[in-house]
């Protein structure tokens, strides 16, 4: 395990798109350590992390579990990994604060679904399905959109879309 650096917003490998993962791999399985380590102790400790933003164009993504989700599926080290994932359902509606480790010192408060399924394959590329709310549901899609090239502020009303990314471009 090894903390890597994290790529900043403006940085072109972050909106590039990603490969699916077909295969797992030693590199991959490192990639993961460190996607997980990065998120725990990188200079600034967050809740989830996507491969691009270690400069990694994969469809991986990992995650805190909160509490009532320790014991879940697809669980690593005490993370959640989740490769190629894709949200087949959502629903509900919530206001919630986010920040990213590529856009530091920046939060805004974006609504999205609260609840939304997630499909995909584990670590050892096992099948997956994750039903989950509350703060795990908005962790995942909010990595989720990385593999995508988007943000968190593409969810805001254009004025306050300026707001954030002025903000960011001064960090
Ligand atoms: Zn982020």
């Amino acid at each position: 395990m090894a903390i890597r650096e994290v790529v900043h917003h403006g940085d072109p490998i972050l909106t590039a798109g990603v490969r699916v993962v077909e295969e797992m791999t030693d590199e991959i399985r490192e990639l993961i350590d460190d996607l997980i380590d990065t998120m725990r102790r990188g200079e600034t400790p967050g809740v989830g992390l996507a491969a691009p933003q270690l400069g990694a164009p994969l469809a991986v993504v990992v995650a805190e579990p909160p509490p009532e989700y320790e014991g879940t599926e697809a669980v690593h080290n005490g993370a959640i990994v989740l490769v190629n994932p894709e949200i087949v359902y959502s629903s509900g509606h919530e206001v919630i604060e986010e920040g990213c480790l590529s856009c530091p010192g920046v939060t805004a408060d974006v609504e999205r679904p609260s609840s939304v399924i997630v499909k995909g394959l584990d670590r050892d590329m096992n099948e997956v399905k994750l039903e989950v709310e509350g703060a795990l549901a908005r962790i995942f899609q909010h990595e989720i959109d990385h593999l995508y090239g988007k943000f968190f502020f593409d969810y805001l009303n254009p004025i306050k879309r300026q707001l954030v990314k002025a903000r960011i471009r001064r960090t």
